[in-house]
């Protein structure tokens, strides 16, 4: 989870100036949602995540957002890494987690959250195999590694997204900061049935927020974007906000599935999709040539396309 523009800079100066040794191990590394590596004769790929009280949940020490329990943070914790998992169409394998537990905890607060943890890893059958505790006089701190192994297609990079490709999305969007970031679902058997279904050329998870998560695509694939406002699915939760729409682009941490397919295999899905699942998948833009500066752009119901300010990521519980 990318959380604002100093650490956009930092990614690209260690991509710049990353080791890499000889030969072909390191398939994909920095930039996408999970590194792939061969290992052997397999591929496997890993992710890591970190979420911080006060800035991924609050248990209490921030009056505005909704207090999360010990178990949602656990679960979230999974939850996070397991997306990563959908975003490249793999099959989450198993998982380490290493927590930073405040003075004030009690043994029982460390079972809850392991609960948490043990529901995910249960759910999408991705055993959690160790790990490592501390403890400090400072808020909680919770990490989950995954690994995970390739699925029924070549991992769906961030980078192959074509001119012409529809940009479609599963689920709705915006309103997450109310609840649903504690609970979400990650896309899993939805991302694994989508890469079998049709040539999925790019793909990426929703944490970010839908216009930066975007530019990450367009960015590692060279291209543009255009957003068809009327088109974006916008939660409930959202559309009860003082603005709804903004909150669909940018709030971020929805989990949802942005991917980009052909025209053709657009028409298909969403022929297909709606006999095996009750999610929705929506069209909500195409992939054009890259127009260099702006690499989003939003068309407004009245046809007008403006660019889309891309925000990083900047947490709602933060003031
Ligand atoms: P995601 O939201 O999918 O977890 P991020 O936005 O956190 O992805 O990270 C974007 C990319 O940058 C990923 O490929 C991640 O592995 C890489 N990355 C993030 N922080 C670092 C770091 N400190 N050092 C090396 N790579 C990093
Ligand atoms: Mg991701």
């Amino acid at each position: 989870m990318t959380k604002n523009n100093t650490e956009f800079d930092l990614i690209d100066w260690i991509r710049r100036h990353r080791h890499l040794p000889d030969g072909d191990d390191v398939i994909t590394d920095i930039g996408d949602d999970m590194a792939v590596v061969r290992l052997g004769e397999e591929r496997v790929l890993i992710t890591t995540d970190m979420l911080l009280e006060n800035v991924h949940f609050n248990l209490g020490g921030l009056a505005r957002a909704p207090v999360a329990t010990l178990e949602q943070v656990g679960y979230k914790a999974m939850a996070c890494s397991l997306s990563d998992c959908a975003a490249m169409a793999a099959v989450p394998l198993v998982a380490v987690v290493a927590v930073a537990l405040p003075h004030t905890m009690s043994m029982t607060d460390a079972r809850r959250i392991n609960a948490g943890l043990q529901q995910a890893a249960r759910k999408y059958h991705c055993p959690l195999v160790g790990g490592d505790t501390t403890s400090w006089d400072k808020p909680l701190a919770i990490n989950v590694t995954m690994l995970a192994r390739t699925g029924p297609t070549d991992p769906v990079l961030r980078s192959g997204a074509q001119k012409g490709d529809v940009i479609m999305v599963t689920g709705v969007l915006g309103g997450s900061g109310r609840g649903k970031h504690l609970e979400f679902t990650p896309r899993v058997p939805e991302a694994l049935a989508l890469a079998q279904m049709a040539p999925i050329h790019a793909m990426i998870d929703l944490s970010d927020g839908l216009a930066s998560d975007l530019g990450h695509i367009c960015r590692e694939s060279g291209v543009s974007a255009v957003l068809k406002a009327g088109a974006i699915p916008i939660s409930e939760a959202a559309q009860t906000g003082s603005d709804p729409l903004s909150a669909a682009l940018g709030e971020g941490e929805d989990f949802e599935l942005l991917f980009c397919v052909s025209p053709e295999d657009a028409i298909n899905l969403m022929h297909a999709w709606p006999e095996k699942f009750s999610l929705p998948i929506t069209q909500i833009g195409s992939i054009t040539a890259s127009s260099g500066e702006h690499l989003v752009s939003l068309q407004q119901r009245e046809g007008l396309i403006e660019p889309l300010q891309i925000k990083g990521w900047e947490h709602k519980f933060q003031a």
